[in-house]
């Protein structure tokens, strides 16, 4: 068996481009769909992050906006730029890049974004929206796997999905999106004694950990959907996912490739976000 790619690259680009015309056409009615993002410090993978989602905003005829501030920046300040971009009509959307500098709490961060510019989906109020099942900004990488299995016309309802990692932007909410679908949902993590006994029975399995190729053929139900969200460096310096590609790609029926795989469809799913908020204006 070799795996079917699920190639996140052009499902973005297609929707990227439904996009542009949904954007144009607000254009025309005097909405122009604004975004802010901030960045604190001069962490480089944040500032190529940053610069792409510009990127993607600019053609896709978005408006953004780049607060770039000191590593020295306190907490107070930042807080103060972001009360500031709450009360501007022209800005439909908040993005904070972490990781912060230490002197900053994250989640102080988070949570004085207005939940109605809340384009990451990480508010308090929009992750208990999540799990009610209540409309909101879902949070872009979980959005954008659930995105990616729909095009890939993978049946979600009554699967085990089997969740690698934890973390609250991608393992804990692609778990309960996962389950919002009628999945069954198992999550694993660093205390997780026999990784491989469970990420063996998933029909769908997502790794989100951080680690260069952990998950090895083996560790793979024949036939299983393998979505691969990690972003690392192979001693080649090559990026590469969590899952060994080359060899899954004989086992499981589905996988992402990364690049092109979730990554693009994180950006996605923000500049989607960003549209619905532009959409909600009084
Ligand atoms: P975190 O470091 O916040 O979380 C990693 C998770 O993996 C933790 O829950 C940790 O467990 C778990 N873990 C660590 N080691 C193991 C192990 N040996 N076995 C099982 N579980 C383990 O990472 P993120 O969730 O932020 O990101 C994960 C990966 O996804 C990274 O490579 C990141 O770059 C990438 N990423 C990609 C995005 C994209 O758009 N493509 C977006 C966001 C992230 P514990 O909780 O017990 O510590």
């Amino acid at each position: 068996m070799t795996a079917e790619l699920m190639n996140g690259k052009q499902l973005a680009a297609s929707k990227q481009a439904e996009m542009k015309e949904r954007v144009a056409k607000l254009a025309s009615d005097g909405i122009v769909p604004g975004l802010a993002v901030i960045l604190v410090g001069d962490n480089q993978a944040s500032q190529t992050y940053v610069r792409s989602k510009q990127r993607s905003c600019e053609k896709a005829g978005i408006h953004s906006v780049l607060k770039q501030l000191s590593a020295e920046t306190t907490e107070a300040e930042l807080l103060s730029h972001i009360h500031e971009l709450n009360q501007d009509p022209t800005i439909d959307g908040i993005l904070v890049q972490l990781p912060l500098p230490k002197q900053i709490s994250e989640q102080a961060v988070i949570e004085a974004i207005s939940p109605e510019k809340d384009v990451d989906g990480f508010h308090p109020i929009s992750i208990g929206k999540m799990m009610t099942g209540e409309k909101t900004f879902l949070p872009c990488t979980p959005h954008g796997i659930i995105e990616l299995l729909r095009a890939s016309n993978v049946e979600i309802s009554g699967k085990h999905a089997v969740v690698v990692g934890r973390s609250n932007i991608v393992g804990k909410p692609v778990g309960q999106l996962l389950l919002n679908e009628h999945a069954t949902v198992t999550y694993c993590h660093s205390r997780t004694p026999d990784l491989r006994a469970i990420t063996k029975q998933a029909d769908i399995l997502v790794v989100a950990v951080g680690i260069a190729k952990l998950i090895k053929k083996e560790d793979v139900k024949p036939g299983a959907v393998v979505i691969d969200v990690g972003m690392n460096r192979d001693e080649n310096g090559k990026l590469c996912g969590d899952v060994d590609f080359d060899d899954v790609e004989s086992v499981a029926s589905h996988l992402t490739p990364v690049p092109g795989g979730v990554g693009p469809m994180t950006i996605t799913m923000l500049l989607e976000n960003t549209i619905e908020s532009a959409l909600n204006r009084s």
